[in-house]
């Protein structure tokens, strides 16, 4: 008999008040009678809608039918037939306007706790389960990743399942993309992803980091050397500012530098790490996604007093996803919609002493859909802040482009491909995730970079 709450069971969660001073994990979880309960608001839909909404086409109602039974490791193997990263993604994907959305329990009351759930399972594979040693047979191929984020690092898992020999070549320290300088340890703990990172190596993918492509070697020479494939995954790294004045003072970050220190660098540690990031009493971010409500909630956990999430529409507009808008505002973060910044103002020795901002009000849509943003005259106005971060959009480094001959970009610098194949202008050269759309989400990357992988396997085997 399915159990017809209108409410998700709830999840466990710190108190905002002890958790926006640590970094540890906001949510704890479900227990496996709290899964089982979400489990049986399930109602088994034969249409099954949700999975329409889920962009790797995880099997939802039956790996639920599982959890509901007590069949957790079953429920695990059942997600993972299409999902590789189900920790990962049970944690920050945007449930909300994918399988969740269309979730027929959510027509009346919440949706069932898909997210909640896929986190669940993940949590006790990891804690009681048991990972089968996959038999892989060489093919005598060698394929290069460039970018260990989810986009590589999925591209190389499923190459190294077919068989090949995979190099990902890695141009920070450590492999992870965002999912390890990017996402907070308090929405995504870093073991977590350490531990996909480990099972790709376990299946013999070897990982080159400190390796930035484009600067140590180009991909000609890569394919030069006997790479008979190359994918590009090398995400949208590249920073976006707003071209006002001020932007160069001591105190202002890009979002990118801000959280790279913090999650990568580990300066929430500082005096125990080398990196050290300087978080004013009263901090401003400018923006309104997922990277803006990241950057606000790290600033309040380092110490700052007062945090302002600085936005130009109004909350409907928001894409970050609505549980880090929710938590954000729990945490004490204060939201100053519908205003815009106009100068960022200084001290004498260069130092950011306040933000000065415009208030604006929504006029027609624009070529996003969005209505726009306009400015109220006379509405000037300061606010005092000693730190600013700027969260308003990131796009492709153009160094790939630039060094590989024969590579279409997009203006914007996104990487052209054929959206069946991921195949880009160059041959041989494939392309995912945000490298390609520019700023999207991980099951996006993730779902271009199995989508490459397969090309690349019918290519070089029809060879
Ligand atoms: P990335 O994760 O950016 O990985 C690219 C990798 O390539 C990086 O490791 C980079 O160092 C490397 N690289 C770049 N250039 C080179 C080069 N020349 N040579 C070698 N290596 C190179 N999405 C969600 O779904 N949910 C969320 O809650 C969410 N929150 C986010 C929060 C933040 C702060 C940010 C920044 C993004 C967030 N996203 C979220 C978006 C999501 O993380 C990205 O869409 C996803 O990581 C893209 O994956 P990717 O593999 O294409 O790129
Ligand atoms: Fe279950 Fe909702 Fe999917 Fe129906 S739409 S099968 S209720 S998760």
């Amino acid at each position: 008999m399915a159990n017809m709450s209108l409410k998700k069971v709830a999840i466990p969660e710190q108190d905002p008040n002890v958790r926006n001073k640590n970094f540890l994990e906001v949510a704890l979880g479900y227990t496996e009678d709290m899964a089982k309960e979400e489990a049986q608001r399930c109602l088994q839909c034969k249409h099954k809608p949700c999975v329409q909404g889920c962009p790797v086409n995880v099997k939802i109602p039956e790996f639920i039918n599982l959890v509901a039974q007590g069949d957790f490791e079953g429920a695990y193997n059942k997600v993972k037939e299409t999902n590789a990263l189900p920790a990962v993604c049970g944690r920050v994907c945007p449930q909300e306007s994918q399988c969740e959305q269309l979730c027929v329990r959510a027509k009346k009351g919440e949706s069932v706790g898909i997210g909640r759930l896929e986190r669940f399972v993940a949590d006790w594979h990891m804690e009681h389960g048991k990972d089968e040693k996959v038999e892989i047979k060489p093919n005598g191929k060698k394929a290069a990743v460039i970018g260990a984020g989810p986009a590589g690092l999925t591209c190389a898992g499923d190459l190294a399942k077919q068989g090949y020999d995979v190099t990902i070549f890695e141009a920070f320290h450590t492999p992870g993309g965002v999912l390890m300088y990017g996402i907070p340890e308090f929405r995504l703990p870093k073991a977590i992803v350490q531990k996909e990172i480990d099972a790709l190596k376990e299946m013999g993918v070897k990982i080159k980091t400190n390796m930035v492509i484009g600067k140590v070697h180009s991909i000609d020479e890569l394919m030069e050397e006997g790479f008979e494939a190359v994918f590009i995954g090398s995400g949208a790294g590249l920073p976006s500012f707003m071209k006002i004045s001020g932007e160069n003072l001591n105190g202002v970050y890009s979002a990118n530098e801000f959280l790279t220190r913090i999650n990568l660098m580990k300066a929430y540690q500082f005096p125990d790490c080398d990196t050290p990031v300087r978080v004013g009493k009263k901090v401003a971010v400018v923006g309104g996604g997922n990277v803006a409500m990241d950057a606000a909630r790290s600033a309040k956990r380092l110490g700052a007093e007062e945090v302002y999430i600085i936005y130009r529409r109004s909350e409907e507009e928001m894409p970050a996803r609505l549980e880090e808008v929710h938590h954000a505002k729990e945490e004490g973060i204060k939201f100053k919609l519908l205003t815009n910044p106009t100068q960022i103002l200084g001290t004498e020795d260069g130092w950011v002493k306040a933000i000065e901002c415009i208030e604006m009000e929504l006029g027609e849509p624009d070529a996003s859909g969005r209505r726009r943003p306009v400015a109220k005259k006379g509405s000037e106005h300061e606010v005092e802040v000693e730190t600013v971060v700027i969260a308003i959009g990131q796009s492709p480094n153009p160094l790939i482009k630039s060094t590989t001959e024969g590579l279409q970009t997009q203006k914007w610098g996104g990487i052209i491909v054929e959206e069946e194949t991921g195949a880009t202008s160059k041959e041989g050269v494939y392309a995912g995730g945000d490298a390609v759309t520019g700023a999207a989400t991980v099951i996006l990357a993730m779902g271009a970079g199995k989508t490459a992988a397969q090309a690349i396997h019918e290519k070089l085997m029809s060879k």
